[in-house]
């Protein structure tokens, strides 16, 4: 018997090591250059960004949680105001929205795409909802089509969470192209993974971008002399010159994770779980592309857990995203559509599990797990 085999949810190092050389070089750039706040290198890489984005404009800030508050800030957007997004989603979405005194209105997922379900988000409309945001979660796009009816007839602001979709297109435009401000964010797990946190605001709209970098350094123009108060959401330029490394690579892993996602479909389809119904694949749906940030199964007899420990006994790690939803937080308690139902994403947060997708994974790797899971006694 050889070694077994072990599978972690994510291997970083697989993909920063190769690039060591390169990435020691910029950070010598950077020390010498003694420049370490916004300066050359922010501008770099914001200019590549927005170009890969294809948007006009890309602003680097200090997290993918900071370009959310940051875009709700840019739009005047604070208390009294009601702002949709789907309780199926990582705390940032909401938490930012309640950071600017406005109030998140949680809405339904749908089970095929985990996205936000817009005929509930519909519903839900009031005369203070001011704007929506749509999480293109694990890396599937919402229905964008859809958004920006909603939004067209209601008057609303869009914007999108593009934190786990970087490259993601929805028919011929590119996640991040829609909304009126979208965030992305670099954090290390996602598909432009950074070195620390990291974000980016991206938007076509000249004056939002001018609005949105004031208030990315305290409102400040000219310096010192402040009209709005914003905060300090500088991305570093260390972090900048690092990540514009990465970004030359980006195509790459965008190729390696949909491969990875083909092979488990293509591998599990025909396994007894999925075709007696215990299990249920993720689909990509047709007219866009899916970045697979997460490939995300569920599990739908009540043995996710079981499953879950079978995974970790076989040496693969897997997790949870997300095992509570934001209507069910304690500290929403305050917040009107708290404690109401939300079947769909009650139902996702108990079904679903992640499972490794990372661009190093070896074909060896994605072969245990797809075996491992076909044969799992659930
Ligand atoms: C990661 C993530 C964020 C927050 O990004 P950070 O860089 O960790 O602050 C926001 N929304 C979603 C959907 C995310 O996955």
């Amino acid at each position: 018997m050889g070694e077994p085999i072990s599978v972690p949810l994510l291997d970083l190092s697989a993909q920063n090591q190769p690039l060591a050389a390169d990435l020691k070089d910029a950070f010598a750039r950077v020390l010498d250059s003694s420049q370490f706040i916004l300066g050359p290198e922010v501008a770099g890489f914001e200019s590549l960004a927005a170009e890969s984005v294809r948007t006009r404009h890309a602003i680097g800030v200090s997290s993918g949680t900071d370009a959310l508050l940051l875009s709700l800030m840019t739009l005047g957007i604070g208390p009294g105001d009601e702002v949709l997004c789907p309780s199926f989603t990582f705390f940032a979405t909401a938490g930012a929205i309640a950071r600017v005194g406005a109030t998140p209105v949680f809405v339904d997922s749908v089970d095929t795409d985990f996205n936000i379900d817009l005929n509930d988000a519909e519903r839900r409309l009031t005369g203070k909802t001011k704007a929506i945001i749509p999480v293109h979660l694990f890396g599937q796009p919402a229905d964008m089509d859809g958004v920006q009816r909603l939004a067209k007839a209601h008057g609303l602001a869009v914007v999108e969470d593009a934190a786990q979709s970087m490259g993601a297109t929805f028919g011929c435009r590119q996640v991040g192209t829609m909304g009126e401000l979208s965030a992305f964010s670099f954090f290390p797990s996602k598909n432009l993974g950074g070195f620390g946190d990291g974000g980016m605001i991206t938007t076509n709209d000249d004056d939002l971008a001018k609005r949105a970098r004031v208030l990315r350094v305290h409102g400040s123009e000219p310096k010192y002399y402040h009209k709005v108060i914003g905060g300090n959401f500088r991305m570093d330029p260390l972090h900048a010159a690092l990540l514009r490394i990465k970004l030359s690579h980006f195509s790459s892993y965008l190729a390696k994770r949909r491969a990875n996602a083909a092979q488990y479909l293509e591998r599990l389809a025909q396994c007894d779980h999925v075709a007696e119904g215990r299990m249920v694949l993720p689909t990509e749906i047709v007219g866009r592309s899916h970045t697979w940030n997460q490939f995300t199964l569920r599990v739908c007899n009540g043995k996710r857990d079981a499953l879950q420990s079978h995974l970790a006994s076989n040496n693969i790690g897997s997790a949870i995203y997300y095992p509570v939803a934001l209507h069910q937080q304690e500290c929403f308690a305050h917040v009107p559509s708290f404690g109401e139902s939300l079947p769909v994403c009650e139902q996702l947060a108990g079904e679903v599990l992640s499972i490794p997708i990372y661009p190093g994974l070896t074909e060896e790797q994605l072969g245990h797990v797809a075996d491992t899971l076909a044969n799992a006694p659930i």
